[in-house]
């Protein structure tokens, strides 16, 4: 006597169990257009942490060239670079490859995907304070790191250089952040940008902030 039923004994899949359909034309628009909206409402998520890890990246590029910086003053007397020579042989950037391979190689990827770059400096700028160039103007003495007598507030190298390759603005002012200055300030990182200081912190700063220094704030030109 068999164990099971004879009616139970049809197969899966047999004619009049299985009865199978497709989505519809419309169910597949309504789950794209539900995948899409989805997309939309991640996408500034998304590019809001990619943009906050290049910040976060930049900031750790600063501090390198800090290090660099201790490093070349270490073995100069304790001087710092100067920002440019009166002519094109050097400028701050190649006098710390020695100590941190090129600050191209230390590019800030905020910048660098907006185009801004130059090939000295790769996307930083320096403190044209700390001297000289003497055929335009500028003309300031080198500074050694034992003069400074406020360095958690004056900045040595900043996010920013000049709009185009060819741009020699490596350097920084008092007219960094003003439009149409010689160096500017688009506030890349969160409406702000990240600055080295000369005791070797590095931090971000507003676009508000630059905004209200005056041209002769102790943030541009150090004290001697
Ligand atoms: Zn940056």
């Amino acid at each position: 006597m068999p164990l099971i039923p004879a009616d139970s004994r049809r197969r899966i899949g047999s004619p009049n169990r299985s009865i199978q359909r497709g989505f519809t034309l419309i169910e597949l628009l309504v789950v794209i257009a539900i995948i899409s909206i989805l997309a939309a409402l991640l996408s500034p998520a998304i590019s809001q942490a990619r943009e906050k890890g290049r910040q976060a990246a930049c900031l750790s590029n600063l501090k390198q060239i800090g290090y660099a910086l201790v490093m070349y003053a270490q073995e100069n007397d304790d001087y710092l670079p100067g920002a440019r020579n009166p002519g094109t042989a050097w400028c701050w950037a190649t006098l710390l490859e020695p100590y941190q391979g090129g600050i191209q190689k230390l590019p800030c990827l905020t910048w660098k995907s907006k185009g801004y770059w130059h090939t000295w400096s790769g996307t930083y700028s320096y403190n044209l304070y700390f001297g000289f160039w003497n055929a335009g103007t500028w003309v300031y003495n080198l500074r050694r790191l034992s003069q400074f007598r406020r360095p958690a507030e004056e900045a040595v190298v900043v996010d920013g250089t000049g709009l185009t390759a060819a741009d020699i603005n490596d350097y920084f002012g008092s007219d960094y952040g003003i439009p149409g200055g010689g160096n500017t300030c688009p506030a890349l990182h969160a409406n702000g940008f990240n600055a080295l200081f000369v005791d070797g912190h590095a931090e971000w700063k507003s676009k508000a902030w630059i905004d209200n220094r005056p041209g002769g704030d102790i943030f541009w030109s150090p004290s001697p």
